[in-house]
């Protein structure tokens, strides 16, 4: 387990865009946290470290949204299959030559692939957030201590 503290968004956004930059094809992250805490935040710098050129908005009424840049973003909001169980072909994503980032990723679980960067984001105050990110796999945990460093 890795933690970080923002303090405004901006410092959210730059976290995410350093992480980026270790990220390949195939790579899935998820963003667990109460509405507000900042996912989505998260997800913008994401898409700037891929050199996303369009603006990122939250997908929560397409499920997907998919993003061109040095990588294909593949920005997902899931809070609306939170009573159901279905596939609606996450593999296809997972599997697929962009980094996939999923909103709400406890509502799909049993989908999700074993290796994965879990990031849990706790709000303390209006501006300070506390991240809490869990490597499941070694590239991940790599990834974590050089984003510590
Ligand atoms: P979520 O997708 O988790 O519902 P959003 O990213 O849409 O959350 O919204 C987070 C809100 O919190 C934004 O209005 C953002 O400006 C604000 N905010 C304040 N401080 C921070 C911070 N340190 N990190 C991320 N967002 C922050
Ligand atoms: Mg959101």
């Amino acid at each position: 387990m890795y933690t970080f503290k923002t303090n405004n968004e901006n410092e959210t956004q730059d976290l995410a865009e350093t992480l980026a930059s270790f990220l390949k094809p195939g790579d899935v992250l998820t963003l667990d946290g109460d509405l507000g805490a900042g996912k989505t935040t998260f997800a913008k710098g994401l898409a700037r470290g891929l050199g996303v050129k369009r603006t990122v908005n939250s997908p929560t009424y397409t499920i997907i949204k998919e993003y061109r840049g040095r990588l294909p973003l593949y920005h997902m909001d899931v809070y609306r299959l939170e009573d159901s169980d279905e596939d609606i072909g996450f593999d296809e994503y997972f599997n697929g030559i962009g980094v996939t980032v999923v909103e709400w990723s406890s509502f799909i679980e049993e989908f999700l692939p074993k290796e994965r960067l879990e990031i849990e984001i706790k709000k303390i105050d209006d501006d300070e957030r506390k991240l809490i990110l869990t490597p499941k796999g070694e590239r991940f945990q790599t990834i974590c201590k050089e984003l510590k460093q």
